[in-house]
């Protein structure tokens, strides 16, 4: 029999990270770290994890996915990880950047357990990788499971995992869109029937107003951002450097030119430049679309230093794509965030999912005219700058998923995880209603159940 871990602490948008076992062979699927937890306490649960651990397989490379991988790869030093090439491509940086935040952590607040681990950790990491292609079946030497990477349609790289044993398939979604964004393409769609679904449920409580789809947004923004211009602002999009800002940016440079916004400067950060360079030498190698598009040389986004911070004065007319999307604190876009909040003709525009209690939640909430508290001043800042939501997401809509998988996967059992228990809770009704006799499960955290429904 297979079994299914959730190594996740608690049903939220957390650390990523799940257990296959079959006999005496383990498999997990993606080893994140939470975004909005510290220290050990981000992290899967490790101790969970069988010695004789044969591989790790990545859905994509964002934090919440990947962020644990260097524990794992220490701690298991015969396990192999088997990714996308541009999984690879983009991890590697990635990894090395959360050692450098790790490392100020420790240095400006004081965090001894930091870094959780080192350049060289990541470097022993990276040599256990291998690459997968889309669409062909692949397992390792002794393992009793067999694997297929579907795109994912979420970042470049991102994939869904076909998991086939024992006669039966699964698949888990990882994170997924199955509409296009700006660059990448709607997720691939393998021929259903599956046994069992895992599915992500990030946008659950997220209902989606008809008509107000992607097309409907992206008009929206660049609307307001010509406002903005018009009445002699400057923007601000907080931004994710891997996916948001290489997704932002193509439309920006789209947009400029067709004519619908002006020649702007676009600024992005370092790594947001690093992550657009892999996008570019990327470009033809995983599906997307504008696949002979090099953003750096064509968009020619200008890269922002944030060592220009204490004496940056606003022009009229620039657009800074800058991280992190959630504004934690003592990243760029929080710390420019506190130029613009003055600055009635300046906006900030919002361009995806921001969690409700990360500053960037607390500032959608509060709104142009409220007050915000912000990093550690004492008082809350007055807002006097637009600010405004358009969902440029990258995640399927919850109506979506709910008819894919009713009406095309039509699995006999669906888990739930990657969303908040509202979210989580919103699916388990709507599933169970739109297609009865599917057993909807919310796996427990760590305690195994099987992963196909087992026979009454
Ligand atoms: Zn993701
Ligand atoms: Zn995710």
């Amino acid at each position: 029999m297979v079994t299914f871990t959730n190594l996740t602490r608690a049903p939220e948008i957390g650390a990523n990270s799940y257990l296959l076992r079959a006999g005496d062979s383990s498999v997990m699927l993606d080893a994140g770290m939470h975004p909005r937890r510290d220290g050990w306490d981000a992290t899967p649960l490790l101790d969970q994890i069988p010695k004789d651990l044969e591989a790790v397989l990545l859905s994509h490379a964002h934090h919440d996915h990947i962020g644990a991988l260097p524990l794992v790869t220490h701690a298991h030093s015969g396990a192999k990880v088997w990714m996308t090439s541009g999984t690879a491509a983009l991890a590697e940086p990635l990894l090395h950047n959360s050692v450098n935040v790790m490392t100020r952590q420790r240095r400006e607040n004081g965090r001894m357990d930091y870094p959780l681990y080192t350049h060289r950790t990541v470097d022993d990491c990276a040599v256990t990788w291998e690459i997968a292609p889309l669409n062909r079946p692949f397992r390792m030497d002794s393992s009793k499971l067999e694997f297929v990477f579907h795109d994912a349609g979420h970042v470049l790289g991102s994939v869904l995992t076909e998991i086939r044993a024992e006669n039966r398939r699964a698949l888990y979604t990882g994170d997924l869109n199955l509409q296009r964004q700006t660059l990448m393409l709607p997720c691939q769609r393998p021929a259903g029937p599956f046994d069992t679904v895992i599915m992500e449920t990030t946008r659950g409580a997220q209902p989606t107003v008809p008509g107000h789809d992607r097309a409907y947004f992206e008009e929206e923004l660049l609307s307001a951002i010509r406002a903005t211009f018009d009445r002699g602002g400057a923007v601000l999009m907080p931004v994710f450097a891997m996916g948001k800002t290489q997704e932002v940016l193509t439309l920006l440079h789209q947009a400029r030119q067709s004519g619908k916004i002006p020649q702007a400067p676009i600024y992005i950060g370092g790594l947001g430049r690093v992550m657009t360079e892999v996008y570019d030498r990327q470009r033809s190698l995983a599906p997307r679309q504008h696949a002979t598009l090099r953003l750096i040389p064509e968009a020619q986004p200008e890269t922002f230093d944030p060592r220009r911070l204490p004496t940056l004065r606003l022009r009229a007319g620039h657009i800074y794509l800058l991280s992190s999307g959630m504004m934690t604190p003592k990243t760029t876009s929080h710390t420019i965030a506190r130029l613009f909040f003055p600055r009635e003709h300046d906006s900030i525009l919002f361009v995806g999912y921001t969690e409700p209690s990360s500053p960037a939640g607390l500032l959608r909430k509060a709104g142009q005219g409220g007050s915000v508290e912000w990093g550690d001043l004492t008082a809350p800042l007055p807002i006097r700058c637009e600010v405004r939501y358009f969902d440029l997401t990258a995640h399927a809509t919850r109506e979506d998923l709910v008819s894919w998988i009713c009406e095309d996967v039509k699995p006999s059992r669906v888990m739930l995880v990657h969303g908040d228990p509202d979210a989580q809770e919103w699916f388990s009704t709507t599933l169970a209603q739109t297609r009865p006799g599917m057993e909807i499960v919310q796996p427990p955290p760590g305690q195994p159940i099987p992963l196909f429904p087992q026979p009454a």
